[in-house]
Formats: C-alpha cells, structure tokens, sequence
C-alpha cells in the first residue's frame, strides 16, 4: 500500500490512440490502478475541475480543450505516487520535459500536453473524490 495520485489522458491523447502505450508506462512504473474510466466531461465539470486556474489567462482556452474530446481519468497507487507521477509524466511544457517521459513522447503542446498528474497529496484526494465514489475504487 502506498499513496493515491490522480491522472488524466487528455483528449487529444485519447483520439491519437495512444490511452494504451501511456497505461503501460504507467503500470511499467510501478502505479497500480486503483480506478479507471472513459468520460466526456461537460463545459462546467472541466470549469470546476480546474477551478484552481480560474485567474490564469488560459483558463478558457483549457477548459474548452478538456471538454472537447473525452478523456480518461485514474487513481494511481503508488509509494511517493505524487513525486514519482510528475517524474514520470515530465515538465508542463513538454519542450522542456525529460527524454524518457509521457510528455516528451506523446504532448502535442504546451496546452495539449498529453496528461494531467495531481501536484499535491491534498489535490490527488480532491481530484480522486471529483472523479470516483468509493464504491468505483478497487
Ligand atoms: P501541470 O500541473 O503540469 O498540468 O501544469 P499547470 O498546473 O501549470 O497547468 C495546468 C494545465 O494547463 C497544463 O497541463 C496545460 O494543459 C495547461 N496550460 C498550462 N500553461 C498553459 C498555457 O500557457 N496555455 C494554455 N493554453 N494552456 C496551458
């Protein structure tokens, strides 16, 4: 048992068809999938989910992204599964992210850069709770 991370493959991501290889290199890293779906999030769930970006000027242009296709959001188990998840997935900006991770090998862009991955414990249990009931997690 370790700690939860939350996770998003962003919709262009999804419709590449790429949901697969980026699952593997998830599980290849030692996540263990607590829950797992396919969902088209409405123009206010994508609001609210990232209600945090509220001020930053991209909000719009995020939100309209994030519910343009749909996406696939997890729960990940992991010991230091936050950390080890934004290791993983490499820096926002996939030019700047590490050889070797999700980003560098599947972000189109900045804006559509593949995957989401909680950035704090706080926030993965927030994100987990937006996403699954307990009764969706195994
Ligand atoms: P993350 O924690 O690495 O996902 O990065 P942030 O919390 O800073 O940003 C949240 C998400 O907003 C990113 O994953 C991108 O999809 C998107 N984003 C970040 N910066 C920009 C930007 O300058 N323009 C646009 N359109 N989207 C951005």
């Amino acid at each position: 048992m370790g700690n939860i991370t939350f996770t998003m493959i962003k919709p262009e991501a999804v419709e590449a068809g790429n949901s697969g290889a980026i699952l593997n290199k998830i599980e290849a890293a030692g996540f263990r999938i607590v829950a797992m779906k396919k969902v088209h999030l409405s123009e206010e769930r994508a609001g609210s989910f990232y209600e945090v970006h509220k001020e930053r000027p991209f909000y719009g242009e995020l939100v309209e992204y994030m519910c343009g296709g749909p996406i696939i959001a997890a729960i990940l188990e992991k010991e230091n599964a936050v950390l080890d998840f934004r290791t993983l997935i490499g820096a926002t900006n996939p030019s700047e992210a590490a050889e070797g991770t999700i980003r560098a090998e599947f972000a189109e862009s900045l804006a559509k850069n593949a995957v989401h991955g909680s950035d704090s414990d706080e926030n993965a249990s927030i994100e987990a709770d937006f996403h699954f009931s307990t009764s969706e997690r195994f």
